[in-house]
């Protein structure tokens, strides 16, 4: 059970989700818990460390931001201790979870949950700091931002156990329902389709926690600790096979603050835009949305493609040794995108999408389409008129 910030965002939440945990108890299930830091800890230690001129990335910034975990971890602990549940906390490298990769992004490589085993063994319900683990040469890493739902479906799979995800809304639903109230709950959702709505920018599960459940057929299940108890119903997330609905689109997802790159006058040579790209590689850079066309010049090529604002900076430096005659960026961009496992099926996907956006002028700035999602970047101010738009045009919107 993985209880995330707002879940424990104050004493009276964490007691709250102490009862939850004791309910599943009394109805005879094993528990491990796993938590994240309360609400609005992760970005105020951010900032601390920030005031100092770190930032996420730097070894010692893991270290400040491992802390907010640390702390919900004890607290819960001592909350199930009084509702009468013996009960022990965690830290990720106690929990013996190895990472690779950089501060602020690190992976789990590994984790050996004999010592969570043993505490259940012994009727005690473990309780482990999500977000964090340490690297080989036992320095404390963080997981990526949400990278608690890394960490629960990581303990889950090396326990044989479903996941269940605990949240602020009742499940998946078609869209974020902070933007859109008429969005609907799903019922049961596939890996691929989660996969990309979460890729996309629907944070209610971090990316790379769906492809691990997925990976290691982890049985994940999304769902509220603020419902009355029991009357939460939520989303399960599974294997395609086992679901009988096939829509066609699952639903809208978005992702604010992106950045636009456009190269001018690259030599287009093969060689260079492959250059651009190793390079941005090598500095785990995400780029999304590319596209090439020819320059009025000969031997020539224009490149642009998006990355998220904050990898803006380290982008251009990245860039700084290409050939080309011009790099230009520009900020305040968001990607809005439609995704769906049938969005191939129909032809009518792209006047949906333009009819849409015209009727609220709203001017598309670049598209990208794959076989199961369709994106636009426009300006972030657009953002919540485009998702509300696209999702009653494809037909998402349920009763308000
Ligand atoms: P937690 O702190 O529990 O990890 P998050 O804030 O990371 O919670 O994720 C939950 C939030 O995700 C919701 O409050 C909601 O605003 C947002 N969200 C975005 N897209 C969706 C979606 N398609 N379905 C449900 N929630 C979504
Ligand atoms: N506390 C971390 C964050 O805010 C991890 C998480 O909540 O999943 O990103
Ligand atoms: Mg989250």
């Amino acid at each position: 059970m993985k209880f995330g910030g707002t879940s424990v965002g104050s004493l009276d939440r964490i007691r709250a989700c102490a009862a939850i945990v004791a309910a599943e108890r009394a109805r005879g299930e094993a528990v491990a818990v796993v938590v994240s830091a309360m609400a609005g800890e992760t970005d105020r230690l951010l900032s601390l460390a920030g005031n100092l001129g770190f930032g996420l990335g730097d070894e010692e910034t893991d270290v400040v931001l491992s802390a907010g975990e640390q702390i919900s971890a004890a607290l819960m602990a001592m909350a199930l201790g009084q509702s009468g549940l013996a009960s022990r906390s965690f830290l990720g490298w106690q929990a013996r979870i190895r990472t690779e990769g950089p501060p602020g992004s690190a992976r789990i490589s590994g984790l050996d949950a004999a010592p969570i085993q043993s505490a259940m063994g012994e009727g005690c319900v473990p309780v482990m700091a999500g977000f964090q683990g340490a690297s080989i040469n036992e320095r404390l890493r963080t997981l990526g931002r949400g990278g608690t739902d890394l960490s629960a479906v990581a303990l889950a799979a090396a326990l044989g156990a479903q996941c269940d995800i605990y949240t602020d809304v009742d499940g998946v639903f078609t869209t974020d329902p902070r933007i859109e109230p008429k969005a609907r709950r799903i019922d049961r959702i596939s890996y691929d389709e989660m996969l990309e709505l979460a890729a996309q920018g629907a944070k209610v599960l971090q990316t790379r926690s769906v492809e691990l459940a997925k990976a290691r057929s982890v049985p994940l299940r999304v769902l509220s600790s603020f419902a009355e108890q029991g009357k939460s119903e939520g989303t399960m997330i599974m294997q395609a096979e086992d679901i009988a609905e096939r829509r066609i689109v699952s639903g809208i997802a978005y992702a604010r603050d992106q950045a636009r790159i456009a190269l001018r006058g690259l030599s287009s040579e093969p060689g260079a835009a492959a250059a651009v790209f190793a390079g941005l590689a090598d500095a785990d850079i995400g780029i999304d949305m590319i596209v090439q066309s020819p320059s009025s010049e000969s031997g020539r090529a224009n490149l642009e493609f998006t990355v998220d604002r904050r990898d803006l900076d380290k982008a251009l430096v990245c860039i700084g040794e290409s050939d080309a005659r011009d790099v230009l960026s520009e900020t305040g961009l968001a990607k809005v995108s439609v995704v769906g496992l049938g969005l191939n099926r129909r032809a009518d996907v792209a006047r949906i999408l333009y009819g849409a956006l015209a009727k609220q002028k709203i001017a598309i700035r670049t598209v990208s389409t794959s076989e199961i999602k369709i994106s636009v970047l426009i300006e972030n101010d657009a953002v919540e008129n485009a998702v509300r738009a696209l999702h009653a045009a494809y037909g998402l919107d349920g009763a308000a």
